[in-house]
């Protein structure tokens, strides 16, 4: 179980699908298993519970059919992490297809309208993650994101950032050199608010900068590379902020390993 595998790493943050992330079928999850996972959670100290959102949902979509199918299984999702105890529940925003950004915007806006309708989203906050902007996803541009986040708030629905640094930087936000890394976190702060940000995808890149491509690789072994994963990671800003690695699981080892290249890149903070 999930759970296990987590301790077993040493993690202290974990994400999971709370559902076959690509199919359109709700299934509640049983409450034994809540029960259990609840348990072990808490007994394994683990903080936070990440879920993440099924791929299908869109919440940007053109269709009216899609848009309400996706509505109602968001918020299902959102019940069941709240069952679950989730902290987080992550979303990518979908795509408005040929209608545009500002098509997105107002589709998003009104998905989250019917959220803060129902009695979902205040147990389990919602999190907007930054995409690759392949095709025509909406949500690369981090002062949309932003926005999104401000306008919820007046829903009364507090939501925040998932940063994925692959998305980022196949977004073209550059990540090479301590400006870059400037340059991208007061971004962060300047169109999102550092408090918002509340969690870390880390991820490499198989895409170059700027390619719009959502392929993630192992800790520098991608066009991100080690040198700016080792200056993003020793940033006071994002040292307390929860990470979590999406990088290829091919075998048992490779996560073993993506763990041991990030704790090793990050320096030793001095017990006071
Ligand atoms: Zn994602
Ligand atoms: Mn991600
Ligand atoms: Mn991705």
């Amino acid at each position: 179980m999930s759970v296990e595998r987590a301790v077993e790493l040493g993690c202290d943050s974990m994400q999971i699908f709370g559902r076959n992330p690509r199919s359109w079928r709700f299934d509640p999850v049983p409450s034994d298993e809540v029960s259990l996972f609840r348990q072990k959670r808490s007994f394994a100290g683990i903080w936070p519970v990440v879920i993440h959102s099924t791929y299908l949902i869109n919440l940007s979509s053109p269709d009216e059919t899609n848009f309400a199918k996706s509505v109602e299984l968001f918020k299902n999702e959102l019940m069941t992490a709240e069952e679950l105890g989730a902290d987080y529940l992550v979303t990518h925003l979908g795509s408005p297809h040929e209608l545009g950004e500002e098509f997105a915007r107002k589709r998003v806006l009104d998905a989250l309208r019917d959220v803060s309708a129902s009695t979902w989203g205040r147990k389990t906050m919602i999190l907007f993650e930054n995409t690759a902007g392949g095709g025509s996803s909406f949500g690369s541009d981090l002062g949309a994101l932003g926005a999104l986040i401000r306008k919820a708030r007046g829903l009364k629905l507090e939501t925040g950032l998932c940063f994925d640094t692959c998305h980022a930087f196949a977004a073209g936000y550059p990540m090479a050199t301590d400006a870059d890394i400037e340059r991208l976190l007061s971004s962060i702060e300047k169109e999102v608010g550092i408090e918002n940000l509340k969690v870390i995808h880390l991820n490499d890149s198989r895409g170059e900068m700027g390619s719009r491509l959502d392929r993630h690789e192992h800790i520098g072994k991608g066009r991100i590379g080690l040198p700016a994963f080792r200056l993003f990671l020793n940033r006071p800003e994002i040292r307390e902020v929860p990470m979590i690695l999406e990088t290829p699981k091919k075998t048992p080892e490779d996560d073993p390993m993506n763990i041991r290249v990030v704790r090793g890149m990050m320096k030793k903070r001095k017990k006071n």
